[in-house]
C-alpha cells in the first residue's frame, strides 16, 4: 500500500489491524472538490464522521476544509478534542439527548439537523438558559475533568445563533439494503415531507429569537449507485423550498442532501464518480430555483464512505484452517465480527488477498471465518485465495469505512489497532486495546 509493504507493517504492529491510506484519502477529498466544492459557488461538503473517526482523521478532515456530521456526544467529544472548529459542525441524530444537545450547544456547533418534534422546542430551552445553567443539565460535559474543555463550560455562552435544519424524510425507496435505506416511508428518520409538522416546525425556526432557520436534510441510504433517488429526493426537498417561500415568504438557505455514495467492495462494483450524481443536482436546483423565482439554496452532501471505505485493509494473521465435511474450506483469522460486524448485520460482501503470498494464483474458494463464538462470524463467503497456511497474513479489501467505528469487544476481543499510512510511513493513530482496558472500568 502506497510503497509500504503490508506483511512488515502486520510484524510491527501486530494483527488483525485496520491500515488506512493517507493518499486515497486525499485522492478522494480531491475528486470530491474538482467535481463539487470547487465547482460550484454554492457547493459544501461534510465528512459523515461515523464511518470512520479517530482524532487524526478529524485533523485531516479540518486540513482539507471540509465540515464534519456527528451524531452523538461522543463524537462530537471527539472532534472538540481533536480541535475540530466547532462552527463546522453539524450535529444530527433521530434522538439527541438533552445533555448532547446542552455539550453541543455549549461547544457552539454550527449546525444542528433536528429530527424529532420536541427538539427545536427543547434547543430554545437550553439556549435560553445560557452556558452555566445549560451544562448543570448536561452530566456528561460535567463528569469531563482535566480535558481541558472545562473552561468552555464556565465560559459565558458564546453569541452565537445555531443554524437549524430540519430532517425530512423524502418517501424514497433507495436501490440498496433494507437496513441502510433510511428515507423510505417507515424509516425512524425524518419529518414526512408532505405533513403539516414539518412546515410548522419550519415557521417557529424562522421567527425564533435564538436560532437562525438553516435549511432542511435529507438522506436517502447508502452504498448507492444510481442518481435517480438522489434526484427523485431532490425533486421533494425542491417542493418544500418552494413551499416555504409560498408560506412564509422565506428562502431556504441551504439543501443538504446527505451521503450514501458507493464504493468498490468487490470487483463487481463499478462506483461513479462525485460529479455524476452531483452534476444534475446542480443542474436540476439551479434551473428549479430559476423557473420559480427562488434564491437558489446552498447545497450541502454528507460522504462518509466514499471518502474512507476505499482507503482501507484490514491485516490478520490466519490460524486454523478446515476442511468441511461438504468439502468446503474453513481459514479462520483472529479477527471477526468484533472489527467488522458488516457481513454478520447485512449481509455485507468483501474480497481478500493472502498478503504475505501476494504473487500466488487465487486459486481456491473458502469461506474465511472469524474467532468468535458465533456461527454467523463468518466474514467472505466464497473467498477467492491462494492456497493459505496458518501464520499467513490476510489483506480484506476496502474496509476503510464502518469497520473501526461498529468494532466492540465481543467475547472480550480488544479492539485492533488502526496504523496510518502517510508519506510511505506507517504509524499507529489509534493503538489497540490491551487486556487491562478490558477491565479498566469494571468495578469490584
Ligand atoms: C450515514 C449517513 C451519512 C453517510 O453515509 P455514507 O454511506 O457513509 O456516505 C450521511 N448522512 C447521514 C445523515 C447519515 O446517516
Amino acid at each position: 500500500m502506497d510503497g509500504v509493504d503490508l506483511v512488515s507493517v502486520a510484524g510491527e504492529f501486530g494483527t488483525p489491524l485496520y491500515v488506512m491510506s493517507r493518499a486515497a484519502i486525499d485522492a478522494k477529498i480531491a475528486g470530491l472538490k474538482r467535481d463539487f466544492t470547487d465547482r460550484y459557488p454554492n457547493a459544501r461538503a461534510a465528512y459523515a464522521s461515523k464511518a470512520f473517526l479517530c482524532v487524526a482523521m478529524c485533523r485531516i478532515i479540518d486540513e482539507a476544509g471540509l465540515s464534519l456530521d456527528v451524531v452523538s456526544g461522543g463524537e462530537l467529544y471527539t472532534a472538540i478534542r481533536a480541535g475540530f472548529p466547532p462552527e463546522r459542525i453539524e450535529f444530527h441524530g433521530n434522538n439527541k439527548t438533552r445533555d448532547e444537545l446542552a455539550l453541543a450547544l455549549d461547544y457552539g456547533v454550527g449546525r444542528i439537523i433536528v429530527d424529532a418534534p420536541g427538539e427545536l422546542a427543547l434547543i430554545e430551552e437550553l439556549l435560553s438558559r445560557g452556558g452555566a445553567a445549560r451544562v448543570a443539565t448536561a452530566g456528561d460535559a460535567q463528569a469531563d475533568s482535566g480535558g481541558g474543555l472545562s473552561s468552555a463550560y464556565s465560559a459565558d455562552p458564546p453569541a452565537y445563533r445555531p443554524k437549524i435544519l430540519f430532517r425530512v424524510n423524502p418517501g424514497v425507496d433507495a436501490d440498496t439494503h433494507g437496513h441502510i435505506m433510511t428515507g423510505h416511508a417507515g424509516s425512524k428518520f425524518g419529518f414526512p415531507a408532505d405533513g403539516e409538522d414539518l412546515y410548522t416546525l419550519i415557521g417557529d425556526a424562522i421567527s425564533s429569537a435564538r436560532v437562525d432557520f438553516g435549511g432542511i436534510h435529507f438522506h436517502v441510504g447508502s452504498q448507492i449507485f444510481t442518481n435517480d433517488c438522489y434526484l427523485a429526493a431532490l425533486r421533494r426537498g425542491l417542493g418544500i423550498v418552494k413551499g416555504i417561500k409560498d408560506r412564509y415568504g422565506c428562502d431556504t438557505p441551504e439543501l443538504n442532501i446527505g451521503g450514501g455514495f458507493a464504493i468498490r467492495y468487490t470487483s463487481t462494483d463499478e462506483p461513479q464518480s462525485y460529479g455524476y450524481y452531483l452534476t444534475p443536482v446542480m443542474s436540476e436546483t439551479a434551473a428549479y430555483c430559476a423557473a420559480h423565482g427562488l434564491k437558489t439554496p446552498d447545497v450541502t452532501i454528507e460522504p462518509g464512505r466514499s471518502i474512507v471505505g476505499e482507503a482501507g485493509v484490514t491485516l490478520y494473521t490466519v490460524g486454523a484452517i478446515r476442511e468441511t465435511r461438504g468439502g468446503g474450506k474453513f481459514v479462520a483469522v483472529d479477527g471477526g465480527m468484533t472489527d467488522n460486524i458488516r457481513p454478520a448485520l447485512y449481509g455485507a460482501r468483501y474480497e481478500a488477498a493472502i498478503a504475505s503470498n501476494a504473487d500466488a494464483p487465487a486459486d481456491e474458494t473458502v469461506t474465511v471465518v472469524g474467532k468468535c463464538c458465533e456461527s454467523g462470524d463468518r466474514l467472505i463467503e466464497d473467498a477467492r485465495l491462494s492456497a493459505a497456511t496458518s501464520g499467513d497474513i490476510l489483506a480484506v479489501y476496502s474496509t476503510g469505512a464502518y469497520g473501526y467505528s461498529m468494532a466492540n469487544n465481543y467475547n472480550k476481543l480488544p479492539l485492533p489497532a488502526v496504523a496510518l499510512i502517510e508519506d510511505s510511513k506507517a504509524r499507529l493513530i489509534v493503538r489497540r486495546q490491551s487486556y487491562e482496558d478490558l477491565i479498566s472500568r469494571d468495578l469490584a
